[in-house]
């Protein structure tokens, strides 16, 4: 199968508001270039060092996507160049965000990683802790800093009641304070979840090995 083809039988899965992070973490250049030739833009990386390697390699026009933990002391590194960081599951990050905002003289757009999973997760906020930062951004906090969204990941299961029920936490948490705190983005859904997720609200998928075919870690 050529990259287009995987591509569109991806997109065709998607509705129209729904847009896609083709996941390239552990690709080569050669293919995100193949996929970026079918018009995919938009990709995300979970390793710093490697997105910033990618980034260097590649069009300039991709809009790069920092998926995973992101560790504040590296921050610096992609705050050139990031579109979108959606992996902000501390305050301490953020203020870290936002001092390398200012530093480049840009406003980074970020979303607040919500720990949805009822397994064992190390990441990600409490409803009230993103709450709590939701409110310091309203009163002026962060000026530098655009909270476009929530992101949030199911537990790693073949429950699909459960991954159900975690999906529709974040997203009625999204609806509820949607409005107040102009939020547009609920980036929920891989490839196994996907479909579940964007029955949930989610229109932001993070969709990797359906796309590239399994990861091999390895190489
Ligand atoms: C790896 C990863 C994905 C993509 O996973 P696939 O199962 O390959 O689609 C999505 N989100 C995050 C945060 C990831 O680390």
């Amino acid at each position: 199968m050529n990259d287009t083809i995987r591509l569109t039988d991806t997109l065709n899965t998607l509705p129209e508001n729904v847009s896609l992070v083709a996941v390239s973490k552990t690709r080569s250049i050669e293919e995100i270039a193949g996929m970026y030739k079918a018009g995919q833009k938009d990709f995300g990386e979970n390793k710093v060092q490697e997105m910033m390697q990618k980034e260097e390699a590649l069009p300039k026009d991709i809009r790069w996507h920092q998926i995973g933990h992101l560790q504040k002391n590296k921050v610096k590194y992609i705050a050139p160049f990031v579109h979108l960081i959606h992996s902000v599951d501390s305050e301490e990050l953020l203020h870290i965000v936002e001092k390398e905002a200012i530093k480049n003289d840009r406003i980074l757009s970020i979303l607040l990683q919500v720990k949805i999973a009822q397994e064992e997760t190390k990441y990600g906020l409490t409803f009230n802790e993103a709450l709590q930062i939701l409110t310091q951004k309203k009163l002026g906090a962060f000026p530098h800093v655009n909270i476009i969204g929530l992101m949030g990941m199911a537990s790693f299961t073949d429950n699909i009641q459960q991954i159900t029920e975690e999906f529709l936490s974040l997203n009625s948490f999204f609806i509820k304070h949607q409005k107040e705190f102009e939020l547009q983005t609920l980036s929920m859904g891989m490839s196994n979840d996907y479909p579940i997720a964007i029955q949930c609200g989610s229109n932001m998928v993070r969709i990797g090995t359906k796309l590239f075919g399994a990861r091999d870690y390895n190489k």
